[in-house]
């Protein structure tokens, strides 16, 4: 069992997968032998590739069969939301190669498209994003019920798109966001656009129109691939009515960010020239740098040495995520096919380097 004491180092990061279903295209080719992944128990997972056979054990591992409902109850997102509510600062990450189902495991099956779907399918399958605010408003509720102090929800959503922030819930605002601030003080996006929220649908129009917002550049493996990371984040303030008196209220603040990290495919440097090359290189560096972070996070003697925070704009402001009060979550999400076997083998070693 857990403690939720994230003082013990090995419990701030837990790293989870997901191995999605195998689509028609992987099941036409004939590559032999389609699949190269097996899920040996919840814990383990067999990369096979043929002369080499490597397992790599995790906290949780879901098949292709589990559902959104599943992971969401078993993959730790819920004790982020707990934590968040304590105080502490917690981060989800869905990390993998384009099309490996981190939009699905995020916000759901169909992207944002999910929100307009009947109650039925929705139910079946929204992702642990919507899923997690919904249990957030519902333990706010229920403490509110027992303290009667208020709280209060902040919500900002943007995305960081080749180093430049852009705002998904005001696109039409500056078009690169300034980040400002210190390791020391904490790094903020000026004039980010902050909203407060009183109900589950103000957060499912957010991220709706959020997701409708993010830019979509056309690319090899897809043409709706996305080349940027999406981050919602969502600040919880409590009024501690011990700590009330006439003239100052006394608040605890919590933090739950979601980040849906841009694809980790490593583009061939020959496939891409100029801007998309550029691009490439920031989404690599970008990610690299977060791994580094995310390492340092559950090994205290990498915490001691220097942190690389400031390499990339997505480390920078996730640096309370990853400094002394941080917690995470990484669901690295796979296919089985053989068609990807080597982002999936990268995806694995990556996620096996973050725990
Ligand atoms: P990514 O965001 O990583 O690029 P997506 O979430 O968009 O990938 O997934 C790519 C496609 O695979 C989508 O059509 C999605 O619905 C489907 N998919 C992904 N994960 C699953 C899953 N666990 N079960 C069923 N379909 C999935
Ligand atoms: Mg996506």
């Amino acid at each position: 069992t857990l403690t939720d004491d994230p003082s013990s180092d090995k419990d701030r990061v837990r790293v989870i997968i997901r191995v999605r279903p195998m689509n028609n295209k992987e099941y036409a080719s004939d590559k032999q032998p389609q699949k190269v992944l097996h899920c040996v128990n919840e814990n383990s997972i067999v990369f096979d590739g043929g002369q080499h056979s490597r397992r790599f054990a995790f906290d949780s591992v879901f098949d292709e069969a589990s559902t959104q409902e599943e992971v969401f109850h078993y993959s730790g997102v819920k004790r982020l939301v707990d934590m968040a509510i304590d105080g502490y600062i917690a981060t989800c990450f869905a990390y993998g190669q384009t099309g490996s189902g981190k939009t699905h495991t995020m916000i759901g099956a169909e992207g944002a498209s999910i929100f307009r779907m009947d109650k039925n399918y929705r139910a079946r399958n929204l992702g642990v994003v919507p899923r997690s605010i919904d249990y957030l408003f519902q333990r706010l509720r229920d403490k509110t019920m027992e303290t009667s102090s208020p709280y209060y929800i902040r919500v900002s959503y943007c995305e960081i798109y080749n180093e430049q922030i852009r705002d998904l819930i005001r696109p039409g605002n500056p078009d690169s966001l300034q980040v400002r601030g210190s390791v020391e003080e904490g790094f903020y996006v000026e004039n980010l656009y902050h909203t407060y929220i009183e109900t589950i649908d103000e957060l499912l129009t957010i991220l709706e129109e959020g997701e409708l917002n993010r830019a979509m550049a056309s690319h090899k493996l897809n043409e709706t691939s996305s080349r940027s990371h999406a981050m919602l984040s969502i600040q919880i303030e409590q009024d501690l009515p011990e700590y009330n008196d006439e003239n100052e209220q006394m608040t605890r603040q919590g933090k739950l960010v979601f980040v849906d990290l841009a694809g980790s495919e490593k583009v061939k440097q020959s496939h891409s020239k100029g801007k998309q090359l550029v691009e490439t290189n920031n989404i690599n560096k970008s990610l690299l740098t977060l791994g580094t972070c995310i390492s340092a996070l559950s090994d205290p003697s990498k915490r001691a040495g220097h942190i690389p925070y400031r390499e990339s704009k997505l480390t920078r402001l996730l640096a309370d995520s990853l400094g002394g009060h941080g917690i995470a979550l990484m669901i690295a999400c796979i296919s089985p096919s053989r068609i990807c076997e080597n982002e999936s083998l990268n995806t694995l070693r990556y996620a096996n380097r973050a725990k």
